[in-house]
């Protein structure tokens, strides 16, 4: 049972977990939703986005499993309920190790293709809680509202936790005209009024990845120190079916209601990027972590590193389940004893290598903040999600090289069941030690992580969303110290200066 119980004298409940059912029953909340033009009734009533709501129900129910269980749920040590993990925050490396695990539960449940599954946003309020000790000297400097955000992230993480709550999160802000920095700032989220109970806020967020299917939205403007002005530095999180947000969806890449057999990934829906328009929405005071203070919108990159640790390790996953279906090609096309082949194969297993070497040292290098919270080290993940964007367009180039003409001449599962002609097909195109139709799953499975619509809108995914690669050089230069490596270099040389 879920829990906004608010009658002290009522029996807690053992536990603070929604079911699947539950978690859909809240999505039915009057949001505003429009897809091709075509307003919705209810996210659900449009396939893409159910089929992608199922999932995510999914990933509800398997909390109460106790094959789940572990990389689900934890009991929280102030309460003593079960509660879901993707709320932990993590003070010791047995609790990151485990945090851990549960990132690589959404991954796999989704294959990776939900960048934001309900595990990320709450690592967003994790590096919030890290770094709450910079926020204590920090008051609104918008006349007219005094928020505490010190008591409000903590407040937050424990609603958040409380509620079993799924959030997106926002910071971009829509494509406009980048050589004029006027054009970005007529988009800015900006308050526009500020009283004692809250503040009102107007403008648009955009790709707000899973923004449809989640319950709150987490927001705040990508801006620099001197470029974005303190009415459009605030940082907070409301219901998406807070009166004034309205949300325009992409169009849909997934195949929801395909057989299973026919794409077995694509099948499982999408998170939905969807252009998000604040009309003087109301955010209530409690729920605000900065106002108009442009030093607080430079922690968003720190604040941000356990989300960066939930893209590597996901894409980590990613990559072995890369691995997984090469070597899976090379079994069913004989191909594994050809040298050049087992070289392909040998480059994905040194991107899946690489990417886990990156995690790991990540959490052997982390540290602990002064707020008591582990945090992984961060130039170890600017590093790997570098190397993963680099790599990640030619691993995939690999991995469909290695497929042949299988990953194209897929036919689907009515083709083989066809009376007149899948006999013909069963016949020719069984692989080794397979049946055609065994051999073409593994093809559909990798078209769908390759090369269809969903597996583009992926790929983009992986190129940009936080941070395309040349910001991560210009990230790496801040945060990796030099000194010792120079002073290295002078005492091998003898240089006295
Ligand atoms: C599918 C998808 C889902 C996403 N989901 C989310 C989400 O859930 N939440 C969220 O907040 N954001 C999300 N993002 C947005 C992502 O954060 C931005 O795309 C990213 O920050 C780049 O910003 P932009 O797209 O506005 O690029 P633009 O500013 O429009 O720039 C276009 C390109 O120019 C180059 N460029 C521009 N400025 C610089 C610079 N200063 N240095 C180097 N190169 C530069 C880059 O190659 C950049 O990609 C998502 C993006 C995609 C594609």
């Amino acid at each position: 049972m879920t829990v906004q119980d608010t009658n002290p004298a009522a029996v807690k409940p053992a536990h603070r977990l929604k079911t699947g059912a539950e978690f859909k029953a809240s999505l039915d909340d009057g949001r505003q939703i429009w897809l091709g033009g075509r307003k919705l009734d209810k996210v659900t009533d449009e396939p893409a986005l159910a089929a992608g709501v199922d999932l995510i129900a999914s990933m509800f129910d398997d909390q109460f499993k106790p094959e789940f269980a572990e990389a689900t749920t934890y009991n929280d040590p102030a309460s003593g309920e079960l509660v879901s993990r993707s709320w932990q925050v993590p003070t010791t490396p047995e609790e990151l190790t485990a945090r851990r695990k549960m990132i690589e539960y959404t991954s796999l449940k989704t294959a990776g293709t939900f960048g934001r599954p309900p595990d990320l946003s709450p690592a967003i309020v994790a590096g919030l809680m890290a770094h709450r000790e910079a926020f204590k000297e920090k008051s609104s400097m918008i006349d007219g509202c005094q928020p505490d955000f010190v008591e409000n992230i903590e407040a937050y993480m424990d609603f958040g936790r409380n509620n079993n709550l799924t959030a997106s999160e926002s910071l971009a802000g829509p494509q406009t005209d980048r050589s004029n920095p006027k054009a970005a700032e007529m988009a800015f989220l900006r308050v526009k009024e500020a009283r004692a109970d809250g503040i009102v806020v107007s403008g648009a967020k955009t790709v707000g990845s899973i923004a449809a299917q989640a319950n709150d939205i987490f927001f705040t403007n990508l801006g620099g120190l001197t470029t974005t002005p303190p009415e459009a530095c605030v940082w907070g999180a409301v219901p998406i079916n807070t009166p004034g947000i309205k949300m325009i969806s992409r169009e849909m890449v997934s195949q929801p209601g395909a057989d299973k057999f026919d794409h077995p990934v694509a099948s499982m829906g999408e998170e939905a990027d969807q252009f998000i328009i604040f009309d003087n929405v109301f955010v209530p005071k409690d729920k605000i972590f900065n106002l108009g203070d442009p030093t607080g919108m430079s922690w968003y990159g720190p604040v941000c590193v356990f989300a960066h640790w939930h893209v590597l390790t996901r894409l980590a996953v990613k990559a072995e389940l890369f691995v997984g279906a090469g070597q899976m090609v090379l079994d069913v096309l004989g191909t594994g004893k050809i040298p050049a082949v087992q070289l392909m194969l040998g480059e994905l297993i040194e991107y899946a290598q690489t990417l886990r070497a990156f995690v790991i040292a990540a959490e052997a290098q982390a540290t602990m903040t002064a707020a008591g919270v582990l945090t992984p080290d961060v130039s170890m993940l600017t590093a790997g999600r570098l190397y993963s964007i680099d790599n990640y367009p030619k691993v995939i180039h690999t991995l469909q090289e290695i497929c042949g003409q299988g990953l194209v001449m897929r036919f689907g599962k009515a083709a083989f069941e066809n009376p007149e002609v899948g006999h013909y097909l069963q016949d020719l195109l069984p692989g080794h030690g397979v049946s055609a139709m065994q051999k073409e799953l593994l093809m559909n499975f990798i078209w769908d992580m390759t090369s269809g619509a969903l597996a583009g809108r992926v790929a983009l995914f992986e190129n940009v969303n936080s941070s395309p690669a040349p910001r991560l050089r210009a990230r790496l230069f801040e945060e990796v110290k030099r000194e010792a490596f120079v002073d290295q270099v002078k005492t091998i040389a003898g240089m006295d200066w």
